[in-house]
């Protein structure tokens, strides 16, 4: 069998496990997606839906959070890791929109990268969720598991990764397979405690050959 054909069995397993695995942020307006993946970073998207439920409603547009003072902004998320930071990031990615960009947030990956506190994962989730592009977003989940799959070699940096993905499956696949590796990282494959017992893809795991 060809790494691809494995490849595809994996996916066919995977959904049927998360058949409608999709976006777990909330969200209303383009603005928000972005900065709900931005506050998402090393915090759980449930997390993030807390604390943005109140932020969205404080902060109804961009001009609302560009000038809103840092302090204010630091408060309204401080229940999340690296509040500050993201506060900061805050402040200054949508004032950049504003001033550099016309209110207009880009569509294009080195425009978004360009923004402060937006790296690849956070453009690649954006420019899949938010415009239906091609990406493979690789967060810690996507990470895991492609390297217990063997996708990837242990320690390949998340671009390692998101290339194997890229190269193994077709481009009408990677916003799916994204979200679907994130569920099945995030409730089965588990960091500490994967359901090895109950895995349908058990016989091409290389999760024992890793330890
Ligand atoms: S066998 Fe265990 S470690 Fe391997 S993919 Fe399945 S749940 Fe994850």
């Amino acid at each position: 069998m060809t790494k691809k054909e494995t490849a595809q069995i994996i996916y066919d397993e995977i959904t049927k496990l998360f058949p409608n695995a999709s976006c777990e942020l909330n969200y209303r307006k383009d603005h928000e997606l972005l900065i709900a993946i931005m506050l998402s970073a090393q915090t759980t998207d449930q997390s993030v839906n807390k604390v943005t439920e109140k932020l969205f409603k404080k902060y109804l547009t961009l001009e609302d959070f560009a000038s809103a003072p840092i302090e204010d902004l630091e408060e309204s998320i401080k229940h999340l890791g690296l509040f500050r930071n993201k506060a900061k990031n805050l402040h200054l990615m949508t004032n950049k929109i504003l001033n550099d960009f016309h209110g207009v947030i880009p569509n294009e990956q080195s425009k978004l990268e360009s923004l402060p506190g937006v790296g690849r994962k956070t453009a690649n989730v954006y420019l899949a969720e938010m415009h239906h592009i091609p990406r493979i977003a690789v967060d810690t989940h996507v990470s895991r598991v492609s390297i217990r799959l063997g996708f990837a070699k242990k320690g390949s940096t998340p671009l390692i990764v998101e290339e194997k993905l890229m190269n193994l499956y077709s481009k009408d696949l990677w916003i799916p397979l994204h979200h679907k590796l994130i569920h099945f990282g995030r409730y089965f494959c588990t960091a500490k405690k994967p359901n090895c017992k109950n895995c349908p893809i058990i016989e091409y795991c290389k999760w024992p050959e890793l330890n």
